[in-house]
């Protein structure tokens, strides 16, 4: 009735949103309140791993609500040290802390590598080298984190300790290095919110090797890139390496909030009680459904989120008003030759829900969305971009 004016008169105003109010859901399909039907290849930003209301997560959270909703951290709880568990197997990694959202999970690594310079390097060692066009989260300090201009106005002032070197670009990497006292660089390996800018092996071996010559710590934001999304676990997975700490959030709850900030050897006994904390971290029911996520992102998924990608990009690579494509799995950036927001709106008129990162299409579409789903929308899609 009024929700649009009362979202505008009484919701602050930090949202650009779209003229479109969902209030259903199945899967990759979305409905408004007229009833419409809509193909969702954005999964609410790479949330709804297995789309919208799926019924294994549904009666995983369903059945945690029936026994304990929520404890506090002052108890013990299954449903964290399961998933906690679960993660450290997949990954080989030793210890999760668990928080609510991806700028949780990243103020938690910086907290950590912070404590482990100054513990294992010494006094001051506490400069975190990020890339420019990087996207760490929204509070002051993973803002300051963000080596994106943009973000470094009307708020400051920031957290100090920061300082950003150009992606793909190794010998800015070794000068930061050597000239600031350094415990860390910090980076995701597809560049999200940069606009699904992927970073090359080539560089990502340079970081490393400067990593190792320098005694940095290695940190991953897969906050985007987590879970599945490009076609391995993790995206580090694609690159051979393990880092010292990756965060991961959005798809990792499958439509709760959740953030984890996930533990190597050298770090994994950093903090200590009392140094970090969180109401809610570790909720019950949203790890019951994170575990239920979790599980089933095995190798035949997996094998199914490539072979979808393969389908979109043989699709639009080298189709009318498409300029390139970026990305991997099912994380991918078309840079049109139309007006980026014409097409949402042509997408959204004719019933396909897409994203934008910077000047591209951004598609995050489930992980198991179905093929006749993917292949309806993508040819809607593909329709929008060459109608100019
Ligand atoms: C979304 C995102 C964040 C911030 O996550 P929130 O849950 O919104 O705090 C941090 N890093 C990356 C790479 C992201 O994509």
């Amino acid at each position: 009735m009024n929700l649009k004016e009362n979202d505008k008169k009484y919701i602050a105003g930090t949202y650009g949103r779209f003229n479109l109010a969902l209030v259903r859901g199945k899967g990759s399909l979305a409905y408004d309140e007229n009833g419409k039907e809509y193909i969702d290849l954005g999964t609410g930003i790479a949330v709804n791993s297995f789309g919208i209301g799926d019924e294994e997560w549904k009666k995983a959270v369903e059945s945690q609500l029936d026994s304990i909703a929520h404890a506090s951290n002052l108890y013990y709880t299954e449903p964290c040290v399961n998933l906690a568990e679960m993660i450290c197997e997949k990954t080989g990694m030793s210890k999760v802390f668990f928080g609510n959202s991806g700028a949780e999970a990243n103020e938690c690594a910086i907290k950590a590598a912070r404590k482990w310079g100054l513990v294992n390097k010494g006094e001051g060692y506490s400069t975190i080298i990020t890339l420019k066009n990087s996207f760490h989260g929204r509070t002051v300090t993973t803002l300051a984190a963000t080596g994106q201009d943009g973000f470094h106005t009307d708020f400051g002032p920031f957290t100090e300790g920061f300082v950003y070197a150009g992606a793909d670009n190794i010998p800015e990497v070794e000068k930061l290095a050597k000239e600031n006292k350094c415990c860390a660089v910090m980076m995701e390996l597809i560049q999200g919110e940069g606009g699904i800018y992927v970073l090359s092996k080539e560089f990502v071996n340079g970081v490393l090797e400067i990593a190792k010559k320098e005694n940095l710590l290695v940190i991953i934001d897969e906050v985007q890139t987590g879970n599945g999304r490009t076609g391995e676990l993790y995206a580090y997975m694609n690159y051979g390496f393990k880092p010292d700490i990756f965060t991961t959030a959005k798809g990792l709850g499958g439509g709760l909030p959740i953030g984890a900030c996930v533990f190597g050897e050298k770090t994994a006994d950093v903090l200590t009680p009392g140094s970090h904390g969180s109401t809610f971290g570790g909720n019950p029911a949203v790890c019951a459904g994170a575990c239920s996520i979790l599980s089933r992102i095995d190798a035949q998924l997996l094998d199914g989120v490539r072979k979808k990608s393969e389908y979109i990009v043989s699709q639009l690579q080298n189709a009318k008003g498409v300029e390139s494509i970026s990305g991997m799995g099912l994380m991918l950036g078309i840079k049109p030759v139309r007006p980026k927001a014409e097409i949402i709106e042509e997408c959204m008129r004719n019933g396909v829900l897409v994203l934008s990162a910077k000047d591209k299409i951004r598609l995050l579409p489930a992980l198991n969305i179905p093929d006749s789903l993917l292949e309806k929308g993508i040819e809607i899609l593909k329709k929008a971009l060459a109608d100019y």
